[in-house]
This record gives structure tokens, C-alpha cells and sequence, in this order.
């Protein structure tokens, strides 16, 4: 057993010691489950081991997705075979210049015309000019980092990273104090330093690292640096809105041992009015089709007052429809509350400055529940 910064989270959060004598749950969750228990490499640890004979700096854009393209298909046989138990770890040379060198030097090329997120703002981020909606330049900041107690049961104590800033402008954000600020009041860290937090949160007893925000997504390239100065086993968590484009899930679909995405709406007026974000629907369901693909996921949703017809049962419809009810789980959350601008002007946000009724609750997980959605025990 890993020491623990402070003693009893297991009085906190006995679910999360007695979630794991589900079978069920470590079934669908059987790739994070063995790599935070140490059983099997984390994907970044594989990504790490996979040669590439071309120095990426020496490439065009192009070739360099030609390079990465070529080292994904390497990549997905040696991780199958190191899942089938037909490798281990162990038997990889480490090479000069590997998979994951590729994705870094991706991620510093799309930093110069930015396309992390589907707002695609072209913004040279790596000179020092800021994104339209998430204003960063090419720095990262953290708010903070700890043992997190609060997430679903499977993730606690889960070793939680807070990136400043965001690309959503959510109308009723919780954390708009480092999400909706252009003044950046958290630390500022390399991707070294990142790393060194992630090794103390897993030394101290964290099951996963858990990247949010805000959102994690304008910091892809110092995450994806971060794994390269990282040298301990853990499962990484993307915790997101998931509104990345392609180019930004294919870096991390090879790096990701565990998607926990934020499904907020079930069609784009909402999304627009609500977080203006332009394209919702069609992009997040694509990348949820892509990312469970690729690794263990847990979607998250809010459940918003007066959204059950528009968002909550389209959201779940879609759900039971397109993923593998085999493999996902679903959070249906009751604990929405006004807050930021909805808090500030009640009157004009009158359809979300209430709670969720019980009501709408039942209703909600009754239709999951008929639909076949398994949403328990993740609370
Ligand atoms: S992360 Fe998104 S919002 Fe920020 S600059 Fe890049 S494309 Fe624009």
C-alpha cells in the first residue's frame, strides 16, 4: 500500500475501497484497473518505448503526422500484445527518440497555430499571443493539486491537477474563479515541474492523475511534455469537456488510460447559449466514439433544471445507442447549483437558477435505467 499524505480517506470513502469487489466495474474499467494497481504499464510508459528513426524536429508538419501515423501502428501492437500478457515492459529497449518525442513535437507545432480545440483559433499561442476564448499563450498554470476525495468512486483519492482557463464560457461555471479569469493567479509550471506533481500525488497515494480546469485541453502540450520527465507508473485521466478537434485526440488516444468526459448538452442551441460553444454535439460525440475506443471511460452528466427534455434524455438516448453498454458508465449527477453569472442574474437565467428537482432526478435515472446505461455505482 502506497503512503497516504494524510491518514483515513478510507472513513471518508469506503465505496471507493468497496467498489473494487465489483467485478462488474473492474471489468469495464479492467485496463486502468490493472495500471493503478500496478499490474500493467501506464500507455504513456508504452508510448515511450515505441523507436522512431526520424528526428521530429527535422520534419514538416506533415511528415511528422506521417511519422506519428506510422509509430501509432506500432504502438497499438505492442499495447495489445502487453495487455494479451504476451509482453512485458521490461522487454523494451528504451530508444533515443520514441512515440511520444513525436506527439511533443505535434503538440509545440499546433501550439503555433493553435488547434488544440475545435474553436481552432490559429493563434501563433507559442510566440505569445493568446488564444481567442481560452486567452493563454504558450504558459500553463496550476490552481492546485491534491488528493481529491469527491470524484467517482473507481478515481478516489484521485491525484487531481486544476489547469487555469478554459475554452467553454460556462454561464453557471462552479469553478469560474480559474476558469473564467484572464488574470491567471495560479502558479506557473514547466513540464518538468509537472511532472514532479505528478510523481508526489502517486508516491502519496493517488490512483490516477486527474487533468481539469477549468480545462485540461490548452494545456496539451505541457501534459503531453510532462510524460516524457515523468518515471513513475500511473494511469492518466482526461478529465474534459471534450471538445478537442482530431488532431488533438489522436495525440492523446495512444497516452490516455482513462476518459472522464463532461457531456453537458444534447444539442447545439443549448451549448451555444449556455457555454458558447459552436458545433457541440457533432464534436463531442465524435470524440467520445474515438476516445472509448482507446481506453476506459466514465462520462459524467449534469443534470440542469428545465434541460431533461432538450439535453438529459437526448444525452442519454445517444449513449445507449453508439457506445458499447458493455464497457461505459455513466455518472448522472444531481449536484448542479446556481452559480457564477446565473447566481448574479437570476432573473435573466430563470430556466437554471434553481437545483434539480427530485423529480427530474427519478425521471432521469429511470431512463438510464431502461435504457439499459449502467450509472451505479459511480456517484
Ligand atoms: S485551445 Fe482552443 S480556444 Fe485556446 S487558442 Fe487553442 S483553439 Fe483557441
Amino acid at each position: 500500500m502506497r503512503r497516504m499524505l494524510f491518514g483515513s480517506w478510507i472513513l471518508y470513502r469506503p465505496d471507493a475501497v468497496q467498489v473494487w469487489k465489483n467485478q462488474d466495474v473492474i471489468r469495464r474499467l479492467s485496463w486502468y484497473y490493472k495500471v493503478m494497481k500496478d499490474i500493467k504499464p501506464a500507455k504513456f510508459m508504452i508510448a515511450k518505448r515505441i523507436e522512431v528513426h526520424d528526428d521530429p524536429r527535422k520534419l514538416d508538419f506533415e511528415g511528422l503526422w506521417d511519422l506519428h501515423d506510422k509509430a501509432a501502428k506500432d504502438f497499438r501492437r505492442t499495447f495489445s500484445d502487453i495487455k494479451n500478457d504476451n509482453l512485458t515492459l521490461s522487454e523494451l529497449e528504451k530508444p533515443k527518440t520514441s512515440f511520444l518525442d513525436v506527439k511533443i513535437e505535434l503538440t509545440k507545432r499546433m501550439l503555433k497555430k493553435c488547434i488544440f480545440c475545435e474553436r481552432k483559433c490559429m493563434v501563433d499561442r507559442a510566440n505569445g499571443h493568446l488564444g481567442l476564448v481560452c486567452k493563454l499563450d504558450y504558459k500553463t498554470y496550476v490552481h492546485s493539486w491534491f488528493h481529491h476525495l469527491g470524484e467517482e468512486s473507481p478515481l478516489v483519492p484521485s491525484g487531481t491537477i486544476f489547469y487555469g482557463s478554459c475554452n467553454f464560457r460556462c454561464i453557471y461555471c462552479q469553478n469560474y474563479d480559474i476558469s473564467q479569469t484572464e488574470i491567471y493567479s495560479g502558479v506557473e509550471v514547466t513540464a518538468k515541474e509537472l511532472a514532479v506533481i505528478q510523481k508526489e500525488l502517486r508516491v502519496n497515494g493517488a490512483r490516477n492523475i486527474n487533468h481539469v480546469g477549468g480545462e485540461p485541453t490548452p494545456n496539451l502540450h505541457t501534459i503531453v511534455e510532462s510524460l516524457k520527465y515523468l518515471d513513475i507508473n500511473v494511469p492518466q485521466l482526461w478529465n474534459s469537456n471534450m471538445y478537442l478537434t482530431v488532431e488533438s485526440m489522436k495525440i492523446l488516444v495512444d497516452i490516455i488510460d482513462i476518459w472522464l468526459p463532461d457531456f453537458k448538452y444534447g444539442n447545439n442551441e443549448c451549448a451555444m447559449r449556455l457555454s458558447s460553444a459552436p458545433k457541440y454535439f457533432e464534436t463531442v460525440t465524435r470524440n467520445l466514439e474515438i476516445a472509448i475506443k482507446h481506453g476506459d471511460m466514465i462520462i459524467r452528466h449534469l443534470v440542469l433544471p428545465n434541460h431533461l427534455e432538450c439535453c438529459t434524455k437526448p444525452i442519454l438516448r445517444w449513449i445507449a445507442k453508439n457506445l458499447p453498454k458493455d464497457k461505459v458508465l455513466v455518472n448522472i449527477m444531481a449536484q448542479y447549483r446556481p452559480e457564477y453569472l446565473v447566481a448574479k442574474h437570476p432573473s435573466k437565467w430563470s430556466e437554471i437558477a434553481r437545483r434539480p428537482t427530485h423529480k427530474e432526478m427519478v425521471e432521469a435515472y429511470s431512463l438510464a435505467k431502461s435504457l439499459g446505461i449502467a450509472f451505479e455505482p459511480v456517484s
